[in-house]
Parts: C-alpha cells; sequence; structure tokens
C-alpha cells in the first residue's frame, strides 16, 4: 500500500466542478485585480478567526512582510522569534531590514515564553510567535510580555489557520495574524495566498496600502513597498474551499487523534494541552530517525522532516548566528519527523502507517 506524505490534487468531483466555475465567474465577470471575491474572502476569515477586518495578500510571506512594514519595524529593530519555523518567518524580518533575535523552543516545538524576557533590549519592536505544526504558542503570557514591554505581537499563524484556545483563535490574540494559504497548509489556495488579521482600523487601511507598493487610493505612494496583492482567482477558488474546510480539519484530527491512541505508547507524539490543533503535520519525536524514514520509506510510506535546518543555521545565516544558545531546538530538530496525516488517507493507509511504525519498535 502506497501512501503520500500529503496529495495535492483535488479528488472530489463536486469540488472540482465549483472550483472551476469559481474561475469561470472570475473570468467572466472580469475584475481580475482585487475582485469581489477578495472582499468575500476577507470577510470570511475576519468572522471565522473573530477579528474586525483581514487584508488578502500574495502569500504567507508577504502577510509577515506587509505586517511589519505597516507597523514601521526596520532597520535597527530587533524582532524575537524561534528558531524553528519554515525559513519565510526571518527572511520576512530581514527583508524589512530589521534583525530576527531568537529564543529557545519547548517541548511543544513552540517559543520557550519563559525565556523571552532575557532577550528583550531596547532595539526590541516585535515578538512574532509562530504557532508550529497548528499547535498554539502559551499565548496568554507572550501577550502579557507584549504588553508590559509595549511590544508588538505579530502571530505567524502560517501553519496554523483554525487552530485555537476555547474558541479563541489563531491569528486573533496579536496586533496582527499573519496566514499562509499555500497549498501545503490546512486552508490551501491552488497556487500561492496568503491573509493579514487585524482589529485596529487605522492599521488595516495601512495594510491596504503597504499591500500595493504602499500607494493611497492606488495613485501616490507613501510608503516604499512591494505588490502584495491576493489574487483574485485565488480567492474565488478559496471561497470555494472555504466550504469543505471544516470537514477537512475534522478529518485531520480524526486522523491525529488515532495516531496519539495507537503510538502514544511507543513513540513522542504531539501531546494534548487542552488547545484545538489542526496539525498541519502530525510530528512524532523520536531518537535515531533514519532507520525508521528508510523502513518507511521501504514501505511505501512517505514521510518529512519539517523542517530539519534551524532557520538561523540556514547557509544565508549561520555565519551571523553560530554563537547563538538554542539547546533545546538542536536536540529538537535531530528528532522530529512528520508522517502522512492528510485528508485523502483511508482508514486503511491510517492503519497502515499506524501498524508500521508500532511493528518497527516491536520487532
Ligand atoms: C508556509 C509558512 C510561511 C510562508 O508562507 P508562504 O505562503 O509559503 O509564503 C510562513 N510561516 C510559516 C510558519 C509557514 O509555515
Amino acid at each position: 500500500m502506497r501512501v503520500r506524505f500529503k496529495d495535492l490534487s483535488v479528488s472530489d468531483i463536486k469540488m472540482k466542478k465549483e472550483l472551476l466555475n469559481a474561475v469561470d465567474v472570475v473570468l467572466t465577470h472580469g475584475k481580475i485585480l482585487l475582485g469581489p471575491e477578495v472582499k468575500e474572502f476577507e470577510e470570511y476569515i475576519a468572522k471565522e478567526c473573530g477579528t474586525k477586518y483581514a487584508v488578502g495578500v500574495g502569500s504567507g510571506t508577504d502577510a509577515l512582510y506587509v505586517s511589519m512594514k505597516a507597523l514601521d519595524i526596520g532597520p535597527g529593530d530587533e524582532v524575537i522569534t524561534t528558531p524553528l519555523s519554515w525559513i519565510a518567518t526571518i527572511n520576512a524580518i530581514v527583508a524589512v531590514g530589521a534583525k530576527p533575535v531568537f529564543v529557545d523552543i519547548g517541548q511543544d516545538l513552540n517559543i520557550d515564553p519563559d525565556l523571552i524576557k532575557n532577550s528583550i533590549t531596547n532595539k526590541t519592536k516585535a515578538i512574532m510567535p509562530v504557532h508550529f505544526t497548528g499547535r498554539l504558542c502559551k499565548m496568554e503570557k507572550i501577550i502579557d510580555i507584549a504588553k508590559k514591554n509595549k511590544l508588538f505581537l505579530i502571530e505567524d499563524g502560517g501553519q496554523a489557520y483554525g487552530a485555537n484556545m476555547n474558541g479563541k483563535m489563531a491569528g486573533s490574540f496579536g496586533d496582527v495574524g499573519c496566514f499562509s494559504m499555500n497549498p501545503m497548509k490546512i486552508y490551501s489556495s491552488y497556487g500561492e495566498a496568503g491573509v493579514i488579521t487585524v482589529n485596529n482600523n487605522k492599521l488595516k487601511e495601512k495594510l491596504v496600502s503597504v499591500r500595493y507598493n504602499g500607494t493611497l487610493k492606488k495613485e501616490d505612494c507613501h510608503f516604499p513597498s512591494i505588490n502584495a496583492r491576493l489574487d483574485t482567482i485565488q480567492a474565488a477558488m478559496m471561497n470555494i474551499s472555504a466550504k469543505y474546510l471544516p470537514n477537512k480539519i475534522k478529518r485531520t484530527r480524526e486522523i491525529s487523534k488515532y495516531y496519539d491512541d495507537k503510538l502514544g505508547s511507543i513513540v513522542n507524539c504531539p501531546s494534548d494541552d487542552g488547545s484545538f490543533q489542526t496539525y498541519y503535520s502530525y510530528m512524532i519525536k523520536i531518537d535515531d530517525r533514519e532507520p525508521l524514514i528508510k523502513y518507511l520509506y521501504q514501505n511505501e510510506i512517505e514521510t518529512k522532516v519539517q523542517h530539519p535546518i534551524l532557520m538561523p543555521f540556514h547557509a544565508a545565516y549561520k555565519k551571523l548566528y553560530s554563537g547563538i544558545s538554542i539547546p533545546n531546538a538542536v536536540k529538537l530538530v535531530k528528532k522530529i519527523l512528520s508522517i502522512p496525516n492528510h485528508d485523502k488517507m483511508t482508514d486503511e493507509q491510517v492503519e497502515y502507517v499506524a501498524d508500521k511504525i508500532y511493528d518497527y519498535y516491536k520487532k
């Protein structure tokens, strides 16, 4: 039995028809740039995330970049974040001219709030927690630190759309919430897309301006920026996939729960912290992962290490950050392994994956 790590094709015939029809509608009305489907998408996001507004952008990376530009974060400023995320998190910080500062992670693979204080300087402008794998960071503590130190709070929810704590949604904790809708993410587009959630009206207006080359009324540039608009065709398609999202999340969580039950006693599974996790990936922590990866591969099960290189140690950054102390991240990044948990898996495939991992350890 072959099990792919993800399957990005659209196999639901009804859904495919609706998606194609949504594209047809846009091509016919011809409002290709920031058409009505973008507004509809933004209103949906704001409602779902429990914020006043949402601003559609071209990608998750754009969401981070545009947010920081709109908050006037730039050269001379420091932004505190985690070392364990997709590289876009710090590339965006560097792109606005600011400096990423890394705080070590906890066993939940998220930034350790108790260590943030030590890294705050008079240059610190913002904290950017990443809800890694779709699990919320310890937001109460982080909000408290941000408030006490008058720092902006920018949530990188790239992997965490739909995650929440008792209904309080990812993206609604900070000054802005940044999401990616790239096809790997749980609420996905069919290309590149992203969104920013925000409550403050003035900030929302600035985000809209920064999204389109920093222009006011689309003419006069007030803030040098880039073009980061959300594509209308992507918005139209996401307005369709939104209808299928609750079931997708439900199925992903069901699979994850099955793994918890089946594998919890033999490997370190994502623990239940009382929050509603959306499992961008189901990430186990194990020693000596290479032989297991190979064993699963031989049994036609694809796995992935997301992300094998800590951000400060990518080639572009390692000279700058070779001296930093992030011992937990260094230890944990060698243990993580994502196993397939997507909604297209059949029950048989889910059982097969769990059985194979179980067999591997019981052999
Ligand atoms: C995917 C991702 C991004 C970047 O999103 P893109 O849409 O690919 O630009 C940023 N942060 C995190 C945590 C991500 O997972």
